[in-house]
């Protein structure tokens, strides 16, 4: 009788348990997320939100994974900051994504602003798992390896491609690949790029056989992104980033989702796979984070920490870094491309701040687009701690005379290395493209003439534009502010102008 029981409870079990042969995932994607903490006063991003939604997906379903579609490690205010006696750079998010419990992780063009051996502190300091399908390490020899982590004296490569095994409660297992395709933008000596392409269609035949699906977590242009969908007509699902701003693009059984940059929103796929039928479907939710989550507590406390440092060096400059300076009704672009290869009305609006910081006793004024290192676009309230993320090294406004042939060399440099940092950013100057003529103030410029300027000490240290410095001959004076004047921190000056425009 005792024996009978036991049989039938265990049929029973069985039964209760049965394979169904579905299973269902849960994916979290983010991308692009330079800041721990929440932007735009507080209103929008911040990664102890992510990590709410993680939690919360996590309690619906067990099966839920966090991916990070690359470009987190830079740009970033806190980045450029020391702390005990070492740059951040990136140290701050890997500490925060720790926290989280991220299943998977791809590099961005940004991860290789780093230098290599900060870069590979950050790899070590890390506890989650790496991907890099085509970029990978140039040794100084020539030769290329893949990237490596070394945790506990062990060294470890970051493969090509990565599988994940998930099982829910009746027993249906699923195995999922992934590969990791990034874009060449950001050529680094210590870094090969592989054809994105070649190497994306590799590791999907190395996978194919051994998975049910194949998943990517790439970093690439849309267009890219586009390419591989139709090389790879069975893939279901592109996790992406690169373009900040969402969108969810179909091509055939494809889609490529790409979250808003600095998690003002996150991806939330829901996955069905049915291993019998071999069936999957995908169920793709923007979801939008801000005040309505509530930060989790874990994940606060770190990113409290690190605000706590960036706070305490903001405040050697501006008193009250949470002020709201100024309300972008149309988006500043602060982006890469842009603010290197076009005048933008971020650039536009710093030019002018650095003229008002001499109350307009200037002709004219210019800095480099390079200097602007926020790559994003900031809409909404502006505080002073965002003015800092946009011009982290800061730097002092000098007013400076010098020729008309110089000013007209200069402007010359900086419309020629379009792209490049060195592009510059102006007020009050114009270029005719017609009579290929500039102009400052809307008269041509006169070779013979001395014009005042206002620009950055960066720039007259002839690093940028090689000709632009003290010693030239057509420079004829030079000069720089104290202590107590506007001018000698840019971040005040914009600050100031911003000020003056939202009270006007
Ligand atoms: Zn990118």
């Amino acid at each position: 009788m005792k024996r009978l029981l036991l049989l039938l409870s265990f049929a029973l079990l069985v039964a209760c348990n049965k394979d169904d042969h579905q299973i269902k995932l849960t994916f979290l994607q983010i991308n692009d997320v330079y800041e721990i903490a929440p932007l735009e006063g507080g209103k929008v991003g911040g990664m102890a939100r992510v990590e709410t939604l993680h939690k919360q997906l996590l309690k619906e379903n067990p099966n839920t994974f966090l991916f990070m579609a690359g470009d987190f490690l830079n740009p970033s205010l806190i980045g450029t900051m020391k702390y005990k006696g070492e740059k951040i750079r990136g140290k701050q998010m890997i500490d925060v994504m720790n926290a989280m419990g991220f299943e998977l992780v791809s590099f961005g063009n940004h991860e290789f602003d780093l230098k290599y051996k900060d870069l590979q502190k950050r790899f070590n300091e890390s506890n989650f798992q790496w991907i890099s399908t085509n970029a990978m390490h140039k040794n100084t020899d020539g030769s290329t390896s893949p990237f490596q982590i070394k945790r506990n004296g062990q060294k470890k490569d970051i493969p090509r491609t990565y599988t994940l095994t998930a099982k829910d409660d009746d027993g249906t297992t699923v195995k999922i690949g992934f590969f990791a395709p990034c874009i060449n933008s950001n050529p680094k000596k210590y870094v090969d790029y592989g054809d994105f392409y070649e190497s994306s269609k590799n590791a999907y035949r190395s996978l194919e056989n051994k998975t049910d699906f194949v998943v990517g977590l790439t970093h690439l242009k849309q267009e890219q992104d586009e390419m591989i969908a139709k090389m790879l007509p069975k893939l279901p699902l592109i996790m992406g980033g690169h373009e900040h701003t969402a969108r969810l693009v179909p091509v055939g059984n494809c889609k490529i989702a790409k979250a808003d940059a600095n998690a003002r929103t996150a991806y939330v796929h829901r996955l069905t796979y049915d291993t019998k039928t071999k069936k999957l479907t995908v169920k793709s939710e923007l979801v939008p984070i801000d005040e309505h989550i509530q930060p989790d507590d874990k994940v606060q406390g770190i990113v409290k920490k690190w605000m706590a440092i960036l706070d305490d060096k903001i405040k050697t400059i501006i008193n009250k870094p949470d002020e709201v300076v100024f309300v972008a009704n149309t988006a500043l672009d602060g982006r890469d491309t842009p603010i290197r290869s076009t005048q933008t009305n971020l650039g536009h609006l710093i030019a002018r701040a650095m003229a008002k910081a001499y109350d307009d006793k200037v002709d004219a004024a210019f800095f480099n687009g390079g200097s602007v290192r926020i790559d994003d676009q900031l809409q909404g309230n502006i505080t002073g701690v965002d003015v800092f993320r946009i011009l982290p090294y800061g730097g002092s406004v000098l007013k400076v005379k010098m020729t008309g042939r110089l000013l007209e060399r200069t402007l010359k440099y900086g419309r020629l290395t379009k792209g490049k940092g060195s592009y510059l950013q102006h007020y009050n100057i114009d270029y005719n493209p017609d009579t290929k003529q500039w102009l400052v103030a809307g008269k041509p410029i006169e070779r013979n003439k001395i014009y005042t300027v206002a620009t950055s000490d960066y720039l007259l240290k002839g690093l940028d534009i090689p000709f632009l410095k003290p010693e030239n001959k057509n420079v004829k004076e030079i000069y720089a502010p104290t202590k107590d004047e506007t001018a000698y921190d840019v971040r005040n000056a914009v600050i100031s102008w911003m000020k003056t425009l939202m009270h006007n």
